[in-house]
């Protein structure tokens, strides 16, 4: 049977599913005897059963809806529609997960021409009433109508210009409102509150629908089923004159995870105004000043929650002449920064265990700190400043326009979105932005917490600051900013500063290195970094990690010298000419090694072999054709035959090359001639690697430097090309040991990207010491997709939901994970001792690092930056399944 409607004495916090987080909280708390206006919650329950019903509300919701209005008319002596004292509601959203903002909620409903007055002669005060009237008006009429709600707040903001309003102005702006109301939606707001109640909580479902929440849905991971509820609660007025506020506080500083009561509170406001940030409203701390007593009670009520919880809360609360209510509490967004020293101080604190401590916070989320840092210089000249919303640094061009943010951001432009405030409409040009600042609002401002949830960096609140939207330009301090300018955020200090302003990495705190020292103690796979030179090693070593997974020669080759040696190399004519390539670049390659081994001291490192097509060292076709049609204009109009002598010889060079560049292209060079293949043809470009490699490694052991090279084969298909290019490897490396007088331990493994590799793995395996699932190119050539060409189709496959993710982002568990799961089995099977571990984007990504943990790998290795991330996921790997 389907529960439809649960009062809030009857539910309860583990009911998250049924009541989503609000109504779940809110039963919570009117249980534990908090003071909670009453009220009851329309069921997730019922909203799938809408969605499944041609989106209309059934007859048996709308009986149990009625049964508990009437209960609520009961407890409350007040009567809906009535004149003498009307009960009011608020209809408000909340799926089971918190999507702040994303869904809508209505105030005051039940208000019409005559319980107005009603509402009037009871408080004594006909200003108020008409005003919470205005409000009602406004928010039906965006939600319920759809009108867009620049068009009515542009009224009232217009009404109010001139100073504050009486009832009688307040009672012709309503009329104003509700006209435009009407006239734009072809129908008027009802005066029945039964049929307000019904348009509003179908317009509450419907919310669930509309852009802003599935975009959000779809960029945290959402289901689309989880649906969300709608509760009905009885109105509490903080706009009912002195003594009376609304606020929102968080249990610990949700910036810095400092263990203090955080937040923000307005006097003589309702609810949506500090979210909404279209008032600046004051720092919790006045809310001591003015109310004690209410300070002293929520503070009180603020602890028990957390402990309850065990969680840091986001409360919602508001006083009524004098009166606390608690409107809402749920688990608050916090900073990565935060969410790390919450854990640590709750773990220290004993409320939660070191293992609950290490899974309470992402993987993701420890990337913040690693977060840019801006350095300002002495010319820097701050344009604005705020309060600081979301920290980092980020630097990019203005924008007014989330559209606009979108396009530009798309073309590849780096934007910073400039708003007076942002609402949940803005939400697609606030993800794509780099940073976000706002005219009006404070630290939790709609901008303030999407942007925290979402790590990006955030300024609101820059008094001062005012945008030109009709002029797409910004005044502030005196200067005057146009659309495309550069600017840059500063997220820590709540700055804006004039142009593009440098950033550098950030420091780690010790609480980030107590819970990373955490994570050792519980994951048990190894972390190891991709990195191709000495700076991106010393790094990743920073961070933890504990090797390099995959160092690319590749890349040591595209340096501006050493791409000319390259080029030599792979045109020469001969064996001969090769070898004298070749000798140029093993000095160069040998340092690079030597590089590597230093920084890496004590700890492995992966190098794989030469890997990409040969012709990705070439000039591009096309330039070298227009080169030579260039070459011969110029031979044209030239006048001295030196001159003319000069330029056909370059002419011939330039042909020669252009012959190359033919000779080498081809119709699919991922499948082509690349990877080990390279070194089966030209053995002596292997040779000159493995010499440089061992050269490199006992020129450090001499130093007394701990080497562990391990060399990697890449694109193996057949068994036979991997014995055929070890062999090699363990020749050289007898030759260097034998002229040095002295050998140092190392390993000879391949990349297993190809599925015939992963179905052969017994046999690469009878002599590979370590297999690495190159997982970029397994995923390619698994799929058969060509990651440079996907972009194109795949984020369509996403969205229609052919498939969950992109498979390039997070692995894909069912075809490329079998083949992984494939090769460990039948690699182990020959050789028990036989390593294995993951290179590629894959090795950070915290989903594709569980599903590595299960399969039993050894490591995974990935980008320097990632190292964190890897190492928390792999903690919860481990503690999801221990093994
Ligand atoms: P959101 O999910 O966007 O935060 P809410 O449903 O929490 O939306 O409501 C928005 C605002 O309205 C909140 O600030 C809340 O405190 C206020 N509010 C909601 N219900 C009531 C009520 N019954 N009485 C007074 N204020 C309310
Ligand atoms: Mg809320
Ligand atoms: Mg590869």
């Amino acid at each position: 049977m389907t529960t439809r409607v649960v009062s809030f004495a009857d539910g309860g916090e583990e009911m998250k599913e049924l009541l989503g987080g609000k109504g779940a909280g809110l039963a919570g708390m009117t249980k534990a005897g908090f003071p909670v206006p009453p009220g009851f919650t329309i069921t997730t329950d019922a909203c799938r059963e809408y969605y499944a019903e041609d989106r209309v509300l059934s007859g048996e919701l709308w009986k149990d809806t009625n049964n508990e209005i009437a209960a609520l008319e009961a407890s409350t002596k007040k009567t809906f529609g009535g004149v003498e004292n009307p009960l009011l509601v608020s209809v408000r959203s909340g799926a089971a997960v918190s999507m702040p903002g994303m869904m809508d909620t209505i105030l005051n409903l039940g208000l019409n021409d005559a319980t107005v007055e009603g509402l009037a002669e009871l408080t004594g005060d006909p200003t108020f009433a008409w005003e919470s009237y205005r409000r009602f008006v406004q928010m039906f009429g965006e939600i319920v109508f759809d009108v867009p709600s620049d068009r009515l707040s542009q009224i009232t903001e217009r009404a109010k210009q001139d100073g504050a309003l009486d009832a009688t102005a307040y009672a012709a702006l309503v009329r104003r409102l509700k006209d435009v109301v009407a006239g734009y939606a072809k129908a008027s707001i009802p005066d029945d509150p039964r049929d307000q109640l019904r348009l509003a909580v179908g317009a509450v479902f419907e919310s669930w629908g509309n852009r802003r929440a599935i975009d959000y849905r779809r960029m945290n991971d959402i289901s689309d089923d989880l649906f969300t509820a709608v509760t009905v609660q009885s109105m509490v007025f903080g706009n009912s004159g002195e003594s009376s506020g609304t606020g929102v506080a968080f249990t610990r500083n949700p910036m810095t995870g400092e263990p203090v009561l955080y937040g923000e509170f307005l006097e003589n406001a309702q609810g949506e105004d500090v979210v909404a940030g279209l008032r600046t409203p004051e720092p919790i701390a006045a809310l001591e000043q003015v109310m004690p007593e209410v300070f002293a009670q929520l503070s009180e009520i603020t602890l028990r929650l957390e402990a309850h919880y065990r969680d840091m809360q986001d409360v919602e609360f508001t006083v009524e002449r004098g009166n606390l209510y608690m409107l809402q509490t749920r688990s608050g967004k916090r900073t990565g920064r935060a969410a790390i020293r919450i854990a640590v101080d709750m773990v220290n604190e004993e409320l939660l265990t070191k293992a609950e401590g290490v899974q309470s916070v992402s993987p993701g989320r420890v990337e913040e700190l690693l977060h840019p840092v801006v350095v300002r210089q002495p010319d820097t000249e701050i344009i604005a400043s705020g309060l600081p919303a979301s920290p980092g640094g980020a630097a990019g061009v203005v924008v007014f326009d989330p559209d606009e943010a979108v396009e530009l951001a798309a073309a590849g432009m780096a934007v910073v979105l400039v708003r007076n405030e942002t609402s949940p409409d803005d939400f697609h040009g606030m993800v794509a932005a780099e940073a976000i600042v706002t005219a009006r609002g404070g630290v939790t401002s709609h901008a303030a917490v999407v942007a925290r949830g979402m790590g990006k960096c955030c300024v609101v609140g820059c008094a001062g600051l005012r945008v030109d939207y009709a002029e797409q330009l910004f005044h502030s301090n005196g200067v005057t900013i146009s659309k495309g300018e550069w600017i840059t955020v500063d997220g820590n200090t709540g700055e804006v500063l004039a142009g593009q302003v440098p950033t550098v990495e950030p420091e780690l705190d010790d609480y980030y290195e107590t819970l990373m020292s955490w994570t050792d103690e519980f994951k048990t796979m190894g972390i190891r970094a991709n990195a191709d030179n000495p700076t991106d090693a010393a790094a990743a070593r920073r961070l933890g990690a504990e090797g390099i997974g995959l160092c690319r020669t590749e890349h040591m080759f595209f340096e501006a010298e050493r791409i000319e040696a390259m080029r030599e190399m792979i045109m020469a004519p001969n064996a001969i000419a090769r070898a004298d390539a070749l000798a140029k670049l093993e000095p160069v390659q040998t340092a690079d090694f030597v590089g590597m081994f230093e920084v890496m001291d004590g700890y492995p490192v992966t190098i794989r072999l030469l890997d990409p097509p040969l012709h990705e060292f070439l000039p591009r076709r096309d330039e070298t054709v227009n080169h030579i049609a260039d070459l011969k204009l110029r031979i044209a109009s030239a006048k001295k035959l030196s001159k003319i002598d000069k330029l056909l010889n370059e002419i011939q060079e330039r042909e020669f090359v252009l012959a190359q560049i033919e000779r080498l292209s081809e119709s699919n060079p991922m499948l082509g001639h690349r990877g080990c293949r390279l070194g089966i043809t030209y053995p002596e470009i292997t040779e000159m690697q493995v010499r440089a490699i061992f050269n490199a490694a006992v020129q450090c052991a001499e130093r007394g430097i701990v080497v562990k090279p391990e060399v990697m084969i890449p694109l193996v298909a057949f068994s036979s090309e991997f014995l055929a290019q070890e062999e090699i490897v363990r020749t050289v490396a007898e030759e260097v040991f034998a002229q040095a007088g002295l050998s140092v331990e190392y390993q000879v493994g391949t990349m297993i990207e190809l599925p015939r590799a992963a179905l052969t793995a017994g046999e690469i395996a009878g002599s590979a010491e370590f297999f690495s699932f190159g997982t970029n190119d397994l995923t390619q050539s698994t799929a058969g997709l060509s990651r440079d060409d996907a972009s194109r189709f795949l984020p369509g496959y996403v969205r229609r939901g052919l498939i969950e993710r992109d498979p390039f982002q997070s692995v894909d568990i069912e075809g490329v994970g079998s083949l992984i799961e494939i090769g460990t089995e039948r690699g182990r099977a020959v050789n028990p001792g036989l390593k294995v571990g993951v290179c590629g984007e894959h090795g950070g990504d915290p989903r594709s690092i569980d599903f590595f943990h299960k399969t039993g790998l050894d490591y995974v290795s990935c980008s320097a930056y990632r190292v964190p991330v890897a190492r928390l996921a792999s903690a919860h790997a481990a503690l999801a399944s221990p093994i």
